[in-house]
């Protein structure tokens, strides 16, 4: 049986039912609960054509993953239901990438040449006051085609070392100002337990002492490779609160019941579990396959947390969607479905400005008597301003 025979064409995204079992078993063996390290091993690298008859695009994903690395592990490749689906697009490499001559390689401003700050360590990115971001990890258990820091992850050469790490640790340590660290990647969660477990170690030291201290988790290891998300591992993570963890859905046929256990184990733990949603063109630009998703993933328990413009990144503007049909399903979404299932809609400000939150018009006036709105169905409501002089002073009140 070959992919290419098993995998429809002819429906849109928007009409696709998950993998029916038979599919699934036929490419990752679900009865047997594999150890994740083993399905990291076989995961996909370039021999994928050949394994899954994939000569046709053999020659396209060899030329293009020779720039941008390519693995795809057995669960995820399991979720494909069709050629150029939504899965396939997010994990198959396409000739556009390497075609594609607009935007820049890190066009956040990352790396420590672009930042604003001086003498910051390559590991970390030092934007906000509070807050640092703390790359610790150059691999993922899939390498997503619309990455923006495809520029770097997968490419071994840029694995973070030890000295590194402990570099930026030093940088944490001397800035009494930092009370929030974000960990991110690649994906953290590619790291061995004990490996983890002392970089986690050594980052609460620290932050457990600053005042109102946190440590943030980026991840898209729930969604791509639950099966990581083991007792051991939540029992280190436990450890250390209070931790929240940002993970990465993109399309409800990435909801199983494996991530649904993942993310039940994590909450468990009492971690609080967010999701980023990066708005993809031909994956979830769509009203009904969005609002799926987000009451998808607060039925297991995981927040929505921002829907992302998808960044102007070199090798991903095919994945580019205009900024209004992020605000028409925004609109879609807000007063359409319980507020929880509401992410902020944001862009990343190119080169370095954070992340700016897009409102549709809800606002139609504001003046000093009243503001004029709009509520969801479009109908107009007034709320009156208070008059600060005119209203008593507590004084007077006491009299
Ligand atoms: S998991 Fe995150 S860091 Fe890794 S390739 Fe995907 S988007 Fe990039």
């Amino acid at each position: 049986m070959s992919i290419v025979k098993s995998l429809s064409t002819s429906k849109d995204s928007s009409e696709e039912e998950p993998p029916d079992q038979k599919q699934r078993d036929f490419y990752f063996d679900f009865n047997k609960d594999k150890d994740w390290k083993e399905l990291v091993k076989s995961r996909t690298m370039i021999n994928l054509p050949k394994d899954y008859n994939f000569e046709r695009f053999a020659e396209e994903i060899k030329k293009v993953s020779k720039v941008y690395p390519m693995n795809i592990n057995p669960y995820y490749f399991s979720l494909i239901k069709k050629i150029d689906g939504p899965i396939w697009k997010q994990c198959i490499p396409s000739i556009k990438e390497i075609e594609d001559n607009f935007g820049e390689e890190d066009p956040l401003n990352e790396e420590s040449e672009n930042q604003i700050r001086e003498n910051v360590p390559s590991l970390i990115t030092h934007r906000y006051p509070d807050r640092v971001l703390f790359l610790v990890s150059n691999k993922c258990a899939m390498y997503c085609r619309f990455c923006t820091r495809k520029r770097k992850v997968g490419d071994d050469r840029k694995n973070p070392k030890w000295e590194e790490i402990q570099k930026a640790i030093g940088y944490i340590k001397n800035h009494e100002e930092i009370r929030d660290v974000l960990i991110s990647g690649g994906d953290p969660f590619m790291l061995g337990d004990s490996y983890l477990d002392k970089l986690l170690k050594r980052v609460y030291e620290i932050i457990h002492y600053r005042k109102n201290g946190i440590i943030r988790i980026g991840t898209r290891i729930p969604c791509v490779l639950p099966q990581r998300i083991t007792p051991n591992l939540c029992n280190i993570l436990k450890k250390y609160h209070p931790i929240y963890l940002n993970t990465h859905f993109n399309h409800p046929l990435e909801i199983t019941e494996e991530s649904r256990k993942a993310c039940g184990m994590l909450v468990d733990s009492g971690i609080p579990v967010g999701n980023q949603t990066v708005l993809l063109r031909g994956v979830n630009d769509d009203i009904e396959v969005m609002k799926e998703l987000m009451q998808g993933l607060v039925s297991m328990r995981v927040r929505p947390y921002y829907l992302y413009q998808c960044d102007p990144v070199k090798g991903a503007n095919h994945f580019r969607t205009d900024v209004r049909k992020g605000l028409e399903i925004y609109k879609a979404l807000r007063g359409h479905t319980s507020g929880l299932c509401v992410p902020t809609f944001v862009i990343d400000s190119p080169g370095g400005g954070g992340k700016i939150p897009l409102l549709p018009e809800y606002v139609l006036e504001l003046n000093d008597k009243e503001i004029i709105l709009k509520n969801y169905e479009g109908k107009e409501f007034r709320y009156p301003q208070i008059n600060l002089n005119q209203t008593p002073k507590s004084s007077e009140i006491l009299n």
